[in-house]
């Protein structure tokens, strides 16, 4: 048994190479930049005004002005601005020349062609040119995850196509004599496999494609089979369950047969003890355990990492420090414990009802999971702890 950071320093080593693709810049949603992005304009392009108002000369504001003319967004002024004069201009349009001061319309009294600001003097209400974006400016970031905001800059800056890096092919395996799929209704014994499921969603999640190989009986013939199969055509392989100390639990033997070289087979952690990894040439393969919640928080600890790596996302991990509500007490502490907890309204955390590494629902409210590090039993109310928001 090797401890949690032991473990992920191992697989850090690790990455699956992922080359780059060009993708029209919609469908690079949720992907990763393999480029920087750079502006091929200056945002704004011209001075601009940032209200719909009077534009004229700053000397001028407490004078009785001349409409020159009325300038909608996307036109130009047809003459310059002179003394004595404004134009009527709305949001977005161009400061005409001459003119370097613009007042709102809720600060102006217009009659006849003529307009007074009534206002107090306070800011000139133009946009400068370039004053959010220069030409040539980086202005997303290569190892970027792309989110919608981002669709806007690019957008913006005319960049239509976009360079990504490739997913990764995750591939998933559940083992287990018991399990029947979703749709069944299960007999005496039987459970419904949701691992496959809740893997290939935390697969999307991080950003790679899912690729389902079905539930294999717990035996030799059938999991290798798979895993063959699936390390021929995968990137990262997934099992789940058979990796504990039962009789039949036969995957860690299965992965060695089929050529995978095991480089450890327990972590100091709670939930997620009989964690399993190993290299095969063409792929790298975690054999994870089958109780749920071990599954899905070894997948989030040691496998999206991977993912995200490969991929060259840098802003995975989401983890806060918070205060503890109550006290916390533990039996055991030779292992790291994660700990599903809730967001209190003071940003205090608190332990959720938690039956142990089968109780599903425990993670489906739950903020989080504490962290509570090896050799520590006990923690104060009002102590500060990592959080790992999942
Ligand atoms: P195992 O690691 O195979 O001993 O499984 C540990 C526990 O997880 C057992 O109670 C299994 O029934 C359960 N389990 C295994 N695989 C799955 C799965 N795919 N979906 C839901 N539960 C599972
Ligand atoms: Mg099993």
């Amino acid at each position: 048994m090797i401890p949690f950071e032991e473990a992920f320093a191992i697989t850090e080593k690790y990455k699956p190479s992922c080359e780059m693709e060009y993708l029209p810049f919609m469908d690079s949603i949720g992907r990763c930049l393999a480029e920087d992005i750079i502006s091929d304009i200056n945002m704004p392009p011209f001075n601009k005004t940032a209200v719909d108002g009077y534009a004229c000369r700053r000397e001028d504001i407490d004078k009785e002005l001349i409409i020159n003319e009325i300038i909608p967004a996307g036109v130009s002024a047809s003459k310059k601005v002179e003394e004595g004069e404004c134009v009527k201009i709305m949001t977005g349009a161009a400061i005409p020349e001459g003119a370097n001061w613009v007042f709102q319309v809720e600060d102006a009294q217009e009659e006849n062609g003529r307009v007074r600001f009534a206002g107090k003097v306070g800011k000139d209400n133009i946009a400068k040119i370039g004053e959010d974006i220069h030409k040539g400016d980086m202005v997303l970031k290569t190892g970027k995850m792309v989110k919608p905001q981002d669709i806007a800059i690019m957008a913006t800056v005319g960049a239509v196509k976009v360079a990504v890096k490739k997913q990764p092919l995750v591939g998933i395996i559940s083992t287990g004599n018991e399990l029947v799929e979703p749709h069944v209704k299960p007999a005496a014994s039987q459970i419904r496999n949701s691992n496959a499921y809740q893997l290939m969603a935390q697969t999307r999640r991080a950003g790679a494609r899912a690729l389902y190989y079905g539930i294999a009986a717990d035996s030799e013939k059938e999991i290798f089979k798979m895993l063959t199969e699936a390390i021929s055509e995968c990137d990262i392989v997934l099992l789940t369950g058979g990796v504990s100390m039962g009789d039949f639990d036969i995957v860690p033997d299965v992965m060695k047969r089929a050529g995978v070289n095991i480089i450890f087979d327990r972590i100091a952690v709670q939930p997620g003890k009989p964690t399993t990894f190993g290299v095969h040439d063409r792929a790298l393969v975690f054999g994870l355990p089958g109780n749920p919640v071990s599954s899905f928080l070894q997948f989030e600890l040691l496998v999206k990492p991977m993912i995200c790596r490969a991929m060259g996302v840098t802003d995975f991990d989401r983890i806060r420090k918070h205060k503890l509500a109550d006290d916390y007490i533990r039996k055991h502490n030779d292992r790291m414990a994660l700990v599903p907890v809730n967001l209190k309204r003071d940003e205090t955390v608190v332990p959720v009802e938690y039956h142990g590494s089968a109780h599903i629902n425990a993670l489906t409210d739950a903020y989080g999971v504490m962290k509570v590090p090896i050799g520590v039993s006990e923690l104060k109310k009002g102590e500060i702890v990592d959080v790992r928001q999942i």
